[in-house]
């Protein structure tokens, strides 16, 4: 497949390239030349398949030419090895729950199908690959269970000492094997400094190789659109009415893969992009100027962005022509005072707790649905509630209940290396 840059178009690289080098490095995003579309018979089918067999249906047109068909189906099977239901919630509402991989949100899909295809890519180099990422909080868990145990690969979290929530903390220090946490004494933006400045060292980079997993690789986008063929297949199950999908915004790249979706033939007759107080792509809807704008704190904090990245690649997909994308895509943004009522009263409604992300994304649903009322409507719930349980918990009046695989990684012993926020003592203990 030809991968071309959204700063240069007239680049092309492999898909190899793209994936193991996660960014162009004269700036931009890699993007498919052609996005490719599904056939006739597949959407026909769809109502009757499992996950798994429509991500290999998918994952096929974008990789076949570079990795065989057996490869390609057991990195498929090991990494979509959960569920992606989609729940009733009330009349025309569904929530389509992407929570029940190892970390509890919609993240694993993405880090785990990027780190095996990385592997892949890199196995027949003789040189391991050591891979950095900076988290605050999610990513860094998803990023380290999608490559613990991936053969050939280290990976490198760095976090800011005391400011992430202990449960996401005990997420990513408590794996071991392949995967090593550095608790930096610093800030967030400490911690992805020292992880640019690794990339910047040329001499550092002639010793070790070095690989980014962020958010911006394709290889993380790609895997996203699986569930959204996997959810219009089960609401088909169901009901013919046009489906509208509201998807709780930070950095867009959930629904980037969604449009992507959409272009390879999905019939999801809007996207709704719903965020909390960082709303610059609802701003952007509204008035046709995007932007940027330093990020504020909120309760769904995974979506606390302020210059969205994966905003150029909606650009892209529609010719930049906000005409276009205004047909495909409507725009509403939450403070958190309503998000936490939204909890509180779709708990005591219907009995269904959904964490702060998902409930910014159901209040758009509702609002939009007061003008679409023929249509069905689903919204992502992107992480479990029990990861955000010092926002959830005050909100109802019973005891929320942990899922044992947070329980187990809660009990397991902490073990991260406490470095400086110094440059120097971050490339010894890389060369080390
Ligand atoms: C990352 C994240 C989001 C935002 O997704 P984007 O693809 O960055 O828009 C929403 N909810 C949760 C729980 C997340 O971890």
């Amino acid at each position: 497949m030809q991968i071309y840059s959204t700063q240069d178009k007239s680049l092309r690289v492999t898909m190899r390239e793209a994936v193991l080098q996660g960014m162009p490095a004269t700036g931009g995003l890699y993007m498919p030349v052609q996005i490719p579309e599904m056939s006739g018979q597949f959407f026909s089918a769809l109502p009757e398949r499992a996950l798994p067999e429509i991500a290999l249906g998918i994952a096929g047109k974008f990789f076949a030419d570079e990795i065989p068909t057996d490869m390609l189906e057991s990195i498929v099977h090991d990494a979509i090895n959960f569920d992606a239901p989609v729940v009733p919630i009330k009349e025309n509402i569904h929530t389509l729950e992407l929570f029940h991989g190892p970390t509890l949100a919609f993240k694993d899909f993405g880090a785990r199908f990027m780190a095996r295809v990385m592997a892949y890519f890199t196995q027949k180099q003789d040189e391991d690959l050591t891979i950095l990422v900076a988290t605050s909080g999610d990513t860094g868990s998803a990023v380290a269970s999608g490559f613990l145990g991936v053969e050939s690969i280290r990976v490198i979290i760095l976090y800011p000492k005391n400011k992430v929530s202990r449960i996401q903390e005990k997420q990513f220090t408590t794996l071991g094997q392949n995967i090593t946490a550095l608790e930096i004494d610093g800030t967030f933006d400490d911690c992805q400094r020292l992880v640019k400045s690794a990339f910047t060292n040329k001499a550092l980079n002639e010793q070790i190789r070095l690989s980014s997993a962020n958010s911006i690789n394709i290889a993380r986008l790609i895997p996203q659109t699986f569930y959204y063929f996997h959810a219009f297949g089960q609401i088909r199950q169901q009901t013919d009415k046009p489906v509208i999908i509201s998807v709780p915004s930070g950095n867009y790249g959930n629904l980037t893969a969604g449009l992507i979706a959409k272009k390879m033939g999905l019939p999801i007759k809007r996207f709704i992009a719903a965020s909390n107080t960082n709303d610059v792509v609802p701003v952007y809807l509204h008035t046709g100027n995007f932007k940027p704008r330093p990020s504020v704190e909120t309760i769904s904090n995974a979506m606390d962005v302020g210059d969205p990245s994966n905003f150029q690649r909606m650009l892209e997909l529609y010719d930049h022509d906000i005409a276009k994308i205004r047909n495909d895509i409507a725009g509403l943004s939450y403070d958190d005072e309503i998000t936490r009522q939204a909890i509180r009263e779709v708990y005591s409604e219907t009995g269904y707790l959904m964490d702060p992300h998902g409930s910014v994304g159901f209040l758009a649903l509702q609002d939009y649905l007061e003008y679409e009322d023929n249509s069905i409507g689903i919204f992502l719930e992107t992480a479990h509630p029990a990861k955000f349980l010092e926002t959830v918990q005050p909100l109802v009046n019973s005891e929320v209940r942990i899922p044992n695989r947070l329980q187990q990684a809660l009990e397991r012993k902490k073990k991260s290396v406490s470095l400086s926020n110094e440059f120097d003592e971050f490339r010894e203990f890389l060369l080390a």
